[in-house]
């Protein structure tokens, strides 16, 4: 074991605040990472405050990592010391089961182990996630990171990135498809992106006359301000993908109403309550509604592969370690383009 200093919850009511917790001795088939920076998520929220309920405490959030690799174990193969290299929502699955077979890690069948807040592989304790110097996770979970990506604007692709990336490819999106995003945050102007780089006509739904203009700069061929209802009218059954990026109550059959015969939604956003369903919206032009968890390892990678090649990353504002609590605030107000991204090299000592 040694020792790194982390930012933690030590309760659901507790501000995040330095800590220091024990990580294990790089053991065989390990990387042992240097973090240099991790993307703040959402769920990082929900999991501090135990909103989610499960939160086993002390909690350190973060599962948007990159760094540098500082410790390869004796069976290590695929990485090597000063590898720039990202860890994301797993650092292990049961491996044995038809989802994890089928490199669906994210399904697995008795849980994937989760970067923070799933139970240790040795019984004792849980994991910690990156608002950390360190991790050790073994090597089969690591990804790299091409070279003409900025290390800091590529953590976030680890989450938000591939949840948005993957259910574009399952659905096979590409030339000749209309796609719609729903929101622009932190999925949202991933999706927007990945969207456009794989050739479809891309429109933005938001209901901010604000965001108009950032979403044609993210490459949007067209923006709809939502509450606009001849707007919404015009765009009725035109589409054959729509990716529902918004975690808030909101009404989907809007959505709905939106797609072609055999259209899909896809939701990725996690409201907190049951979203109404009307069936009349779905039956009559036999749309699908289907929901979709981050992506599996191999396709993970192949994601950031896809992001070198079209020089893709997130637009970030970079914060100090200590500027975690405020940067959770300014969150829930939206008060982001599009993601907060800690310098690990903040991290100050615990006192
Ligand atoms: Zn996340
Ligand atoms: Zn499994």
């Amino acid at each position: 074991m040694f020792s790194c200093t982390g930012y933690a919850a030590a309760s659901a009511k507790a501000p995040l605040a330095p800590t220091t917790i024990q990580r294990r001795t790089t053991g065989p088939t390990d990387v042992r990472i240097t973090i240099t920076h991790c993307g703040v998520c959402h769920s990082d929220i929900h999991t501090a405050r135990n909103e989610w309920r499960g939160t086993l405490y002390p909690c350190i959030p973060g599962h948007e990592i990159v760094g540098h690799v500082a410790e390869t174990g004796a069976s290590v193969t695929k990485y090597k010391v000063g590898d720039r290299v990202g860890v994301g929502c797993m650092v292990d699955s049961c491996r044995e089961c038809p989802s994890c077979k089928a490199g669906l890690e994210q399904y697995c069948e008795p849980g994937a182990r989760f970067t923070y807040n799933s139970p240790e592989a040795n019984g004792q304790g849980h994991t910690f996630g990156g608002y950390t110097q360190s991790i050790v996770v073994d090597q089969d979970f690591v990804l790299k990171i091409p070279e003409n990506l900025d290390m800091a604007a590529a953590a976030p692709l680890l989450c938000a990135g591939i949840t948005t990336y993957s259910p574009l490819v399952h659905w096979k999106i590409g030339k000749g498809h209309r796609v719609g995003v729903v929101g622009l945050g932190g999925l949202g102007h991933m999706g927007v992106k990945f969207a456009v780089a794989l050739g479809a006509e891309v429109t933005l739904f938001t209901t901010s006359a604000s965001k108009v203009e950032d979403g044609k700069r993210l490459g949007a061929h067209h923006v709809v301000v939502t509450k606009d209802e001849n707007a919404m009218k015009a765009e009725a059954a035109t589409y054959d993908f729509i990716l529902d990026c918004v975690s808030a109550r909101h009404d989907v059959n809007a959505y709905f109403r939106l797609l072609r015969l055999d259209g899909a939604l896809v939701q990725v956003g996690l409201p907190e309550e049951p979203l109404p369903v009307e069936m009349f919206s779905l039956v009559h032009k036999r749309r699908n509604f289907a929901g979709s968890l981050i992506g599996g390892i191999e396709e993970t990678q192949k994601m950031l592969d896809f992001c070198g090649d079209h020089n893709i990353t997130c637009d970030i504002e970079p914060i100090r370690m200590e500027d975690i609590n405020t940067a959770y605030e300014r969150m829930l107000k939206s008060d982001v383009k599009y993601r907060f991204v800690i310098d690990m090299n903040t991290m100050p000592q615990p006192t």
